[in-house]
This record gives C-alpha cells, sequence and structure tokens, in this order.
C-alpha cells in the first residue's frame, strides 16, 4: 500500500492491512476475515466494535474529549473510584500506556525511598521481565536484547531471578525503595509466578520497608479471571500498574498506590493526555462490563476449556509442544522443533491470529466475549498447522 514506507521499521508486520473487526472477528482490506486470538495484545478484552464501548465514545466524544488536568471531570473521577474500590481502596494516577504507568510507578519508588534514607533508591525486577520501553521501564525489563543499544541505561537498578527467593534474598538490602515484578509474566512467555514467591516477596518487603510494585498490565483487567491477577494470589502490592486492556482498545493507563505509597504532591509529576474524559469514559465501560455481566466467571470458564483443549494437543503432538501455561484467558504454549513465529505465521495465514512470546510460545490471549464454538474453530487451525508441520518434516526425511 503506497505510504508504509513512511512508517519507522520497529515491526517485524505481518502482511496484512486489517479494516474493521466484531467480536472475535476482524476483516482485512480485502474482505478475508480471522479468529482474533490476541486481542491487540491483550488488549481488546470486550471485543473488536462492542456496541457498549462504540456508543460510550461516541455520546463522550460529542460532549468532551479533552481539556487537561487543571480541571475535574467526571468520567475521570468515576473511573478512578472504580478502580480505587476495586483493587487496593487506594488512589489513582491516570497515564496513557503501560510503560509511562511503570515510569510513574518507578517515580513513586525513588520519592518514597529517598523519605527514608537518601541511599534508598534500588529497584529490583526480575530476569525476563517486561515492563515498557522508555528508559525507567526498559532498565526494569530484565532482557538485555532489548537494552543493549540504548545504554547508558538508568542508574540503581538490579535484577532476580524470577519464583526464586534465594535470588532476591541475595539483591535485597535496605537501600532497595522497591521491588517490580509481573504476577504472571506474559511476553517471556506466559510463566505465572507462585504462590509461595509471592507471599515471599511479600515478606521480604515489608522487612526491608521495600515497596512492591505488580505491573499489571498484561495479566490485569480480569485477563486471569479475576480483575486483577494478584487477587487470585492473595498478596496485595503497594503500588499496582495498569493499561493495556483498560481502554478496551482507547490509550489509557493508570497507577494504584494503597495509602503507604500515596506520596506525590502537586507538581512531582503530570501529563497532558493521561485521564482525559475520552479515554476515561472507555475505561469505566469496560471496568462496568467485566465487573457487572459476569465476564470473569465467563474468563474463568473458558479459560479452563481453552486449556484442556492445549493440553490435549499436546498429547497430540508431544514432538511439537513442550508445555502450555497459563491463567484464565492468558496461555500459552511452548512449542519445540517449529519456532514460534513460524507457527504464527502458518496460524496467520489459515485465519487464527496468535502472538509469538519469549521462550519459543505463542500465546492465546482472546477476548473475554469469545465461545467455546470459535475456541473449537481456533484449535481446528492450530491442529492443521501441526499437522502441515509433521508432513513437511516428513517429507524432507523421505527425500
Ligand atoms: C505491554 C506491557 C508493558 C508496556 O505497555 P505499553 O502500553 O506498550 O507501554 C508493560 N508491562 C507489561 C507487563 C506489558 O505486558
Amino acid at each position: 500500500m503506497n505510504g508504509m514506507n513512511y512508517l519507522m521499521n520497529t515491526y517485524n508486520r505481518f502482511p496484512v492491512v486489517f479494516d474493521h473487526g466484531e467480536g472475535a472477528r476482524i476483516w482485512d482490506k480485502n474482505g478475508k476475515s480471522y479468529l482474533d486470538f490476541t486481542s491487540g495484545i491483550a488488549v481488546n478484552v470486550l471485543g473488536h466494535s462492542h456496541p457498549k464501548l462504540v456508543e460510550t465514545i461516541k455520546t463522550q466524544a460529542e460532549k468532551l474529549i479533552h481539556c487537561s488536568n487543571l480541571y475535574w471531570t467526571e468520567p475521570q473521577i468515576e473511573l478512578a473510584k472504580l478502580l480505587g474500590e476495586n483493587t487496593l481502596k487506594g488512589k489513582v494516577f491516570f497515564v496513557n500506556s503501560g510503560t509511562e504507568a511503570n515510569e510513574t510507578a518507578i517515580k513513586i519508588a525513588r520519592k518514597y525511598g529517598k523519605k527514608k534514607d537518601k541511599n534508598k533508591y534500588k529497584i529490583l525486577s526480575a530476569h525476563d521481565s517486561f515492563h515498557g520501553r522508555t528508559l525507567g521501564s526498559l532498565t526494569a525489563t530484565g532482557q538485555p536484547k532489548y537494552q543493549e543499544d540504548f545504554k547508558p541505561l538508568v542508574d540503581g537498578f538490579d535484577y532476580f531471578e524470577f519464583n526464586n527467593i534465594d535470588s532476591l534474598k541475595q539483591k535485597i538490602s535496605n537501600e532497595v525503595c522497591a521491588v517490580i515484578l509481573e504476577p504472571v509474566q506474559g511476553e517471556s512467555g506466559i510463566i505465572p509466578a507462585t504462590k509461595d514467591f509471592l507471599e515471599a516477596v511479600r515478606k521480604l518487603c515489608n522487612e526491608y520497608e521495600t515497596l512492591l510494585i505488580f505491573d499489571e498490565v498484561q495479566c490485569g483487567m480480569g485477563r486471569t479471571g479475576k480483575l486483577f491477577a494478584y487477587q487470585r494470589y492473595g498478596v496485595d502490592p503497594d503500588i499496582l500498574t495498569v493499561a493495556k486492556g483498560l481502554g478496551g482498545g482507547v490509550p489509557i493507563g493508570a497507577v494504584v498506590v494503597n495509602k503507604k505509597a500515596d506520596i506525590l504532591e502537586p507538581g512531582d509529576h503530570g501529563s497532558t493526555f493521561g485521564g482525559n474524559p475520552l479515554a476515561c469514559s472507555a475505561g469505566v465501560t469496560v471496568m462496568r462490563e467485566i465487573l457487572e455481566n459476569n465476564l470473569l466467571e465467563q474468563v474463568e470458564k473458558l479459560g479452563i476449556y481453552l486449556k484442556k483443549k492445549l493440553e490435549n494437543l499436546k498429547e497430540k503432538f508431544p514432538e511439537h509442544v513442550k508445555e502450555t501455561r497459563g491463567i484464565g484467558l492468558m496461555l500459552g504454549m511452548e512449542l519445540k522443533e517449529i519456532s514460534a513465529k513460524d507457527f504464527a505465521k502458518k496460524c496467520f495465514e489459515k485465519g487464527l491470529l496468535l502472538v509469538p512470546a519469549g521462550n519459543n510460545t505463542v500465546r492465546f490471549l482472546p477476548p473475554f466475549v469469545i465461545t467455546e464454538d470459535d475456541i473449537d474453530q481456533a484449535l481446528e487451525i492450530v491442529k492443521e498447522c501441526f499437522s502441515e508441520f509433521e508432513n513437511r518434516e516428513s517429507r524432507s526425511e523421505t527425500r
């Protein structure tokens, strides 16, 4: 398409131009339809063109799109209340993306530490974590491949091994102001924390007067069958970061803090767009839909259904499937022999969207409005793809 060359070459895109969507389906310019098990990377939790979300955005756009944080608006107040009440009973700051939510959390942690001791500024994060692309969040992202070209990074960060409390014990000290982690790691291949680990991390953070930050940008907003994953574990963070699913596709992120971490004052932080009425009205509709329309039960039920089907595939194709992991509708299938990228490409050609992740894993992140029938269709495509890879292998063996 004329004009593609004007975009920076930052993504290896699939060769398709999408045009419109409805529910769990999305259509390209030529009218070919795809089953969307990507949800724009865990964003379109209500599926595409959800009538209530569309209506909300239309109505709000006609009233007021933006007016800045110099003033109050009802959608922002309402969304803050919904988030605060349903999480840490805390306060909320609105941003526009996941990485900004984490930057905000990092700044809060630094200020919190500084108030206690001038040397209490270190932040610990997990190897193989993902927290975003701006420099603070990038430094917290424990993956050298994302960091190498952008050094020097931000001072005062160090890393521990996920799900390994001894590794964290070796790194923690009175100089640490915060520990940040994803209760279910997303980008590195859908790796849930163990309950023991999160409980031990919480205890350790209390002991060292360190803030605990949970990055639920991917695993939050109902993805795991609870509004937030930490609620499944029964371990509360001091700071919760949210984005992706919050606006159902409208860019918005949020930081929720408990009383201890509620320390920002006028002038400390800000965002021109953050929490504007258009984005917040979308957030209110998404939250209400999730909380009041049985969507969490739906995620739980469909998640179990999908996971069972993936387990069946593992039994059927033990030479290709190494492991299936995840909670709710945040599921991963780790492959062997076939690359996750090639596999996602093959599924794409057959009309199913999946996202590759680290660890040679393909992610299944469907919208919460999918049906068992959609899952059956998707898994039929996955099965076909495995069979084709097998045929190709046996062909090359006989050659
Ligand atoms: C996607 C993601 C981010 C970054 O969000 P952006 O909106 O792309 O900045 C941060 N943390 C986690 C866990 C994510 O999955």
